[in-house]
């Protein structure tokens, strides 16, 4: 069953279409390179559209009705937004679900150093990374150092044509013979990732000079004193924002699409959906990458204890009508899969690979060796999708991840399964997925779109 390529029917309304959502993405991408900086963007545009906050809506003590928009944020990283609907809580919601944090270089606690005249911070990187990749590439510096007085300092620096960048080096092929014989997972290896940040040496002092240097712009630009790196969360990311990839600009090829492609249409689907019958919900979580462990990540408690606030805010709080709720809701689990590679093709089976342009991708399943620790979809519920789709004109196509045992992944699909909710994997194929790097197809970002929009008005 080969699906079809979406850019071979587009008419010129689509093409104008696909241009100003690709166009607002790679906004979204340059802008929010964080978790962080991801849910500062969103919460903007959330307000924009008229979402109060749940403490907003606590705080004016009126009940929440059809048509209201909250939001709730855990952290300043998860973030959920609700629409609240015409029919009532027990009737379940429909849920889309994605992830805003991706693979990238942590600075650690105690990071700062100094080599042979040259300054650096100390990392441990985040996620699941070829770590070679991410050498020899000018690099970003994001996030926040917070101060014992409660004071939050945010950096951002790398990203303006202005800012200095940062770089982790790699030894000049000349003399890397041994280097180059290594196995890939050890031609650098974790501790070698420290990022060059100074080299200049501050005048009259001993020891430690290029380090007492960075010390001191850090206390004069940011008003940070070395210790203050304990209380800090310091992401590297590659530097730059996202561009059009190709001479016919189908593509994108930015940092952090995994999974800013599928939080960014699942937003825009949910800011966009008026009158709903069900209550919307947009879900943009933390941690996936590692495991969605922690308050901010999907296994926390903070999506179910928003929906009892929620339930609360609306009149009558029960607990059977808590668990009504999520039991009987829907969801489109989104997460970006493998586009099929023709350069790697003995990666894939190509009857079940996705490929860019042919739509967005529906995984029934996910996890590795014989689909451990997957959510296996319901036949039945891949039915009610397919009828969504098709009656709603979206492109998509069936895909696993890779061939069958050669890896595999996992999203938060499981985690909300849990309930007992219906709940399937779906997103955008991806090439150099995990890359600094990655690239998407401009059809696949439309689609997914209205994949998102159909699903919640008809789910
Ligand atoms: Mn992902
Ligand atoms: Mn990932």
């Amino acid at each position: 069953m080969e699906r079809k390529n979406a850019w071979t029917e587009y008419s010129d309304k689509d093409l104008k279409e696909i241009e100003k959502l690709c166009k607002d993405y790679r906004s979204f991408l340059s802008a929010g390179k964080t978790e962080r900086e991801c849910v500062k963007e969103i919460v903007k545009k959330a307000k924009d559209k008229g979402y109060i906050s749940i403490e907003e809506a606590i705080e004016a003590g009126k009940p929440l009705k059809a048509g209201d928009k909250v939001y709730a944020v855990c952290m300043k990283k998860t973030v959920a937004l609700f629409n609240i609907g015409k029919k009532g809580f027990e009737e379940g919601m429909n849920i889309l679900g994605a992830h805003i944090d991706s693979p990238r270089i942590d600075v650690k606690q105690n990071p700062l150093y100094e080599d042979s005249d040259l300054a650096y911070f100390d990392t441990h990187y985040y996620g699941g990374i070829k770590k070679y990749q991410w050498v020899a590439i000018p690099l970003a510096l994001h996030g926040v150092v917070v101060k014992k007085d409660g004071e939050v300092v945010e950096i951002n620096l790398g990203e303006k044509e202005s800012d200095p960048v940062f770089c982790i080096t790699d030894l000049l092929v000349h003399l890397a013979a041994a280097q180059m014989e290594k196995k890939a997972n050890k031609v650098i290896e974790g501790e070698k990732l420290d990022l060059l940040i100074g080299s200049i040496p501050l005048k009259d002092e001993e020891k430690d000079k290029v380090k007492l240097n960075v010390l001191a712009i850090l206390k004069d630009t940011y008003g940070i004193e070395e210790e203050d790196f304990m209380s800090a969360e310091l992401e590297i990311v590659p530097a730059g924002g996202a561009r059009e990839l190709g001479f016919d600009r189908s593509m994108i090829m930015s940092y952090g699409q995994d999974d800013r492609v599928c939080a960014y249409t699942s937003l825009v689907a949910m800011l966009d959906a008026k009158n709903v019958d069900k209550t919307s919900c947009c879900l943009l979580v933390d941690k996936e990458e590692v495991g969605s462990v922690g308050a901010t990540g999907m296994r926390s408690h903070f999506f179910e204890n928003s929906v009892a606030e929620l339930i609360n805010l609306c009149g009558d709080y029960s607990e059977i009508k808590l668990k009504r709720c999520l039991k009987n809701s829907r969801m489109l689990s989104s997460d970006v899969n493998a586009a099929y590679d023709p350069l790697f093709s003995d990666s894939f089976e190509k009857k079940n690979s996705s490929y860019c342009g042919r739509g967005v991708v529906f995984s029934k399943f996910t996890g590795s060796r014989g689909k451990s620790s997957s959510n296996d979809a319901n036949a039945e519920y891949l039915a009610v999708l397919r009828k969504i789709m098709d009656d709603n004109s979206v492109n998509y196509q069936m895909a696993e991840l890779g061939k069958v045992d050669i890896g595999g992944g996992g999203t938060i699909a499981y985690i909300l399964s849990l309930y007992g909710m219906e709940v399937i994997d779906c997103g955008v194929a991806v090439l150099n997925m995990h890359a600094p790097w990655e690239i998407t197809s401009k059809a696949d970002i439309y689609e997914a779109k209205k994949c998102y929009v159909a699903f919640l008005k008809n789910a």
